[in-house]
C-alpha cells in the first residue's frame, strides 16, 4: 500500500494505535469539531439513522483516522476501513458496501485517491444508499441494482482541494482539521507517557509539545524517542535534561519544522531574494506538488508566522530569516 503512512513500520502503527484515543472524552483539542459530532450523533441516535456522510480533512497526522473510530464508537456501530487506491474497481466497492449492517460506518482514507469509475458509483450508494452493478458483457450486458442498508461514509483527505464538486456536495458533515497548539500537545503527550507507564516531567512534556510541528502524531513519535534515551541513560525518567539530549542527538528542529519546510524557507530565501514569489515557482523548485504545498506545508509555514501571503505571492518573514541564521536581503515583514 502506497500512501503517506506507507512508511511507518509496523511497530510504529501498534505504537500508535496503542495510545490512540478510543472515546471522545479521551480525544483532546478540535474543540468546535467534537462540539459539532456530539450533537449530529445524538441527534442521529435518537431517530435511530445512520449518521449524516462526514469528510475530515487537514494536513496528516492530526486525527482524522482517530476521530473516524470514535465516531463509529460513538453510534455504537461497526467500523470497515479502506482507502481510496485500494478500491480498484466498482466490485471492491460493491464488496464492501454490501458487507456493512444498518448504520455502520464506511471509513475511506486518501478519498482523493478515488478512481473516477468508483467514486461515480459511490455517489448513488451515499445519496440513495443503492448501487448498479454490470453483470456479464456485450449483448448480455445487463445492470443490476443492489439495495444497500443506510451507512455513513466518512471520508478523509490532506487534499481536499482534490475532491470533486459532486463528491463534496455530497457530504453532509465536513471538518478542517486545525494544527494543535503546544498546551493541548502536552496534554496529548502526558496521557500517552501515563499509557505507556514512563514518567514524564511537566518541562519536558512542554518542550516535546513545542516542537511538534503542531502535530499529535508527531507528538508521539517524539515521545517514543526520548523514552528510548531515557531508559537507556536516565532510569526510564524523562526530564528536560534527558529530553534536550535527546531532541538534538536526533537533530530535532528548534520550531519542530520538517525537513521540507526548511527547504521551503531556503528556497524563498535564496533563490527568490525572500519573496514574494508564487506558490507554482516554489512548487517547481523544491520539487512538490503546489495543491501539496498549499494544503500541507503553507498553512504550519503560516500559522507560526514563518511565511506570509502578499497578493504577489508568498514572502518569508523575518523570523524564518532568523531561524535559518541568514542575514535579509532588505526589509521583511514582521
Ligand atoms: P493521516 O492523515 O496521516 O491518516 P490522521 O489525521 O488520520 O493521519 P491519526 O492516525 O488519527 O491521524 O492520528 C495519529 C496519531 O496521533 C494517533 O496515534 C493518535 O493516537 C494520535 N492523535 C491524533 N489526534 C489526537 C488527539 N486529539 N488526542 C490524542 N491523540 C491523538
Amino acid at each position: 500500500l502506497q500512501n503517506e503512512k506507507g512508511a511507518q513500520s509496523a511497530a510504529e502503527k501498534e505504537f500508535e494505535n496503542n495510545i490512540r484515543p478510543q472515546e471522545i472524552e479521551d480525544f483532546s483539542g478540535q474543540p468546535q469539531i467534537i462540539e459539532n459530532l456530539v450533537i449530529f450523533i445524538k441527534a442521529a441516535k435518537l431517530r435511530g439513522e445512520a449518521l449524516d456522510h462526514v469528510l475530515f480533512h487537514g494536513p496528516p497526522g492530526l486525527g482524522k483516522t482517530t476521530l473516524s473510530r470514535i465516531v463509529a464508537n460513538e453510534m455504537g456501530v461497526n467500523i470497515k476501513e479502506t482507502s481510496g487506491p485500494v478500491i480498484e474497481k466498482p466490485a471492491d466497492l460493491a464488496g464492501l458496501l454490501t458487507s456493512l449492517e444498518p448504520n455502520d460506518v464506511l471509513f475511506i482514507d486518501e478519498i482523493h485517491r478515488l478512481s473516477t469509475v468508483v467514486e461515480e458509483y459511490l455517489y448513488a450508494a451515499m445519496e440513495d444508499f443503492r448501487i448498479d452493478i454490470m453483470i456479464d458483457s456485450g449483448p448480455n450486458a445487463r445492470s443490476i441494482q443492489i439495495n444497500l442498508n443506510p451507512f455513513t461514509l466518512v471520508g478523509a483527505t490532506t487534499r481536499s482541494g482534490l475532491l470533486t464538486a459532486p463528491l463534496l456536495s455530497r457530504f453532509g458533515i465536513k471538518s478542517r482539521l486545525e494544527y494543535y497548539n503546544a498546551d493541548t500537545l502536552k496534554k496529548i503527550i502526558e496521557r500517552s507517557a501515563a499509557i505507556l507507564d514512563t514518567f514524564i516531567s511537566k518541562e519536558a512534556a512542554s518542550e516535546i509539545a513545542r516542537r511538534s510541528r503542531g502535530t499529535p502524531r508527531i507528538a508521539n513519535g517524539l515521545l517514543r524517542r526520548v523514552r528510548d534515551f531515557a531508559q537507556v541513560l536516565n532510569d526510564g525518567k524523562i526530564d528536560l535534561e534527558i529530553t534536550q539530549r535527546a531532541l538534538k542527538a536526533l537533530n530535532v528542529d528548534e520550531h519542530g519544522l520538517d525537513e521540507m519546510d526548511n527547504r521551503i524557507l531556503n528556497v524563498i530565501i535564496e533563490k527568490f531574494k525572500g519573496g514574494p514569489v508564487g506558490i507554482t515557482t516554489i512548487a517547481t523548485a523544491v520539487g512538490e506538488e503546489a495543491g501539496t504545498l498549499e494544503e500541507v506545508y503553507e498553512p504550519f509555514l503560516i500559522q507560526e508566522g514563518f511565511i506570509q501571503r502578499t497578493p504577489r505571492g508568498r514572502e518569508v518573514t523575518l523570523k524564518a530569516y532568523n531561524h535559518l541564521d541568514k542575514k535579509p536581503f532588505r526589509n521583511s515583514g514582521p
